[in-house]
């Protein structure tokens, strides 16, 4: 069974993923094919040495297993121990070794909006959820100027900022309040809360008056793909990046680690907004 590749997680619903890889595969020449299962978290152990014993090439994990996994797996790298979740697995002869591309799959898209040196950047973090925890420790390693968490819930901000930034040596936790009062501070500001997701799109996580031109504002959610947020935002002149950069950078990394083919990202990218264009 060397050509299945899978993911689990629960709910699953009609997954993005599966097009996204079952159409890179058959554009790269490879064949294979892309499954989702759905795993009732009773069930995730059995679902695992399922996965072994039939011998599954990679797949990945979403929703709520990304920590509880790793128990069940024989090795995780350092960025998955870093992050404290897993969202690929490789099979190796047997092994099932976990690795994490939410962060660099950000990050790449990041990178493509605002270039590759973002050691003068000052970033805000709105949220500190699982989603944040992926993206603010990855910047916090890729090395960056400033990352202030602003969260509903100030305990998670203090933790996060706490637990997880600990190369920038500039760094805050601050209330909502707080924050979109001094938007003016950042290059970079990230919402990885699911205000303004579908059904919800008329909410934004936070108003934009204090916004500066030229900020880059990102929103980790695709469902709307311009969220409303988004949309304010590039009306102040602001550059924005949707969260449909982020997924398919995490599916074109784990792409690369389960077949050794750097996939055609543009391909993957178009994949999805057609399928987020049906719904
Ligand atoms: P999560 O772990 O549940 O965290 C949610 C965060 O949002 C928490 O910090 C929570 O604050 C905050 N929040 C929730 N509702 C809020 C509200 N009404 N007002 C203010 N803050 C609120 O969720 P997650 O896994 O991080 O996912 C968050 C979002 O990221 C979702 O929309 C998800 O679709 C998106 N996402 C996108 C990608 C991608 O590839 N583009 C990948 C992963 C996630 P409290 O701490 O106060 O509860």
């Amino acid at each position: 069974m060397g050509n299945l590749y899978g993911l689990i997680g629960h709910p699953i619903g009609h997954s993005l993923s599966s097009d996204m890889h079952n159409v890179a595969f058959q554009k790269h020449g490879i064949v294979a094919h892309y499954e989702s299962f759905d795993i009732q978290p009773p069930d995730l152990q059995k679902a695992i040495e399922g996965m072994k014993a039939i011998g599954i090439a990679g797949f990945n994990v979403t929703v709520p297993y990304k920590v509880s996994v790793i128990q069940y797996l024989d090795e995780i790298d350092e960025e998955a121990e870093r992050l404290g979740a897993v969202n690929t697995v490789i099979n190796r002869d047997g092994r099932l070794f976990g690795t994490n591309t939410d962060g660099r799959g950000y990050l790449h898209a990041l990178m493509n909006k605002v270039g590759q040196d973002l050691s003068d950047k000052s970033v805000l973090v709105i949220g500190a959820g699982g989603a944040a925890r992926g993206v603010a420790i990855t910047l916090d390693h890729h090395g960056v100027h400033r990352i202030d968490i602003a969260n509903r819930t100030m305990a998670k901000a203090n933790e996060l900022i706490r637990d997880g930034v600990s190369h920038t040596t500039s760094k805050q936790p601050l209330t909502l309040e707080k924050a979109m009062r001094q938007l003016g501070n950042y290059d970079v500001i990230i919402n990885t809360t699911p205000v303004g997701m579908f059904p919800n799109v008329d909410e934004m996580p936070m108003y934009l008056n204090e916004l500066k031109r030229g900020t880059l504002l990102s929103d980790l959610i695709y469902n709307p793909i311009r969220t409303k947020w988004l949309q304010e935002g590039e009306k102040r002149g602001a550059t924005v990046l949707d969260g449909v950069g982020m997924f398919v950078g995490q599916g074109a990394l784990a792409f690369e680690l389960w077949t050794g083919i750097s996939p055609d990202r543009e391909q993957m990218r178009r994949t999805v907004l057609k399928l987020l264009g049906e719904r």
